[in-house]
């Protein structure tokens, strides 16, 4: 079984992102950057599968600049066998990666994507479900849990009454929630192995996909700023206050 995960490059979690002055977007520039944390975890997943012998090999792939290269390297550095860069400047939105992927797919075809659930730039929550209508293969989204049967997985999500368990014939795409697992940090001579391991780049244009933008981002603005709060002596005062001040009773 071969599984391909999509990676995407974007600011690093821990980075307080500020909104740009003239509004356009955020501060990019000397910003760090990492993989996306839910492709972290759709990384692990499919490498402990190739680990237990459920998988024959992990892929990777991520669209975007020459840049996106570095966190190919770290998903190699995490166990992924070898790693697919499809390279554009265009600046890239959900439809756009999803056409993208979907080419990929048809060249490699895997039994299962496994994808992010969602990429914390964006927040966009779109892409895996996009492949999955382009492909015409079926989907399971926020995947707590993963297991592989003849010619299935299931999938089992947290929803608001508790969890629900899917079963999707495969080929099947996957996106992957926080509990999924505990993606580990990749071992120093794991970094160093990884740098030999293949990384084939594709020019985004020979795909032959639309890639071209459909959203215009209008404003960025941050959010406001939180007042300080108060100490109160007693309950007294903190009714009086949520009354006559707060008035939210
Ligand atoms: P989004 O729909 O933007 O929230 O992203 C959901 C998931 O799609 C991510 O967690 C990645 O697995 C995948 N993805 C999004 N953008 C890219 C990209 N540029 N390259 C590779 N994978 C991507």
């Amino acid at each position: 079984m071969k599984i391909l995960v999509p990676v995407k490059r974007v600011v690093d979690y821990n980075v307080k992102v500020r909104v740009k002055s003239d509004h356009s977007g955020v501060e990019l520039a000397g910003v760090k950057m990492a993989m996306n944390p839910f492709d972290e975890i759709a990384v692990e997943e499919a490498v402990r599968l190739r680990e237990a012998g459920r998988a024959t090999e992990v892929v990777a792939v991520s669209c975007g600049t020459s840049a996106s290269q570095e966190t190919l390297r770290a998903a190699l550095a995490m166990g992924a066998d070898r790693a697919i860069l499809v390279e554009t400047d265009v600046e890239l939105q959900p439809l756009g990666v999803a056409r993208l992927l979907k080419a990929v797919a048809e060249r490699e075809q895997p039994q299962v994507v496994i994808c992010g659930k969602q990429a914390i730039d964006d927040d966009a929550n779109q892409t895996g479900q996009m492949l999955a209508a382009l492909l015409g293969w079926p989907q399971a989204t926020f995947a707590s849990r993963m297991t592989f049967g003849e010619g299935v997985v299931n999938v089992t999500r947290e929803i608001d009454g508790g969890l629900e368990t899917l079963e999707l014939k495969l080929p099947a795409v996957v996106t992957a929630d926080l509990r999924l697992n505990e993606p580990r940090y990749a071992t120093l001579p794991n970094i160093m192995k990884a740098k030999k391991k293949p990384l084939d780049v594709v020019a985004a244009g020979d795909l032959g996909v639309d890639i071209a933008p459909r959203l215009r981002q209008v404003r960025h603005a941050e959010p406001a700023a939180r007042k300080g709060g108060v100490k109160v002596a007693d309950v007294a005062e903190l009714v009086n206050k949520l009354r006559n001040e707060a008035k939210v009773i």
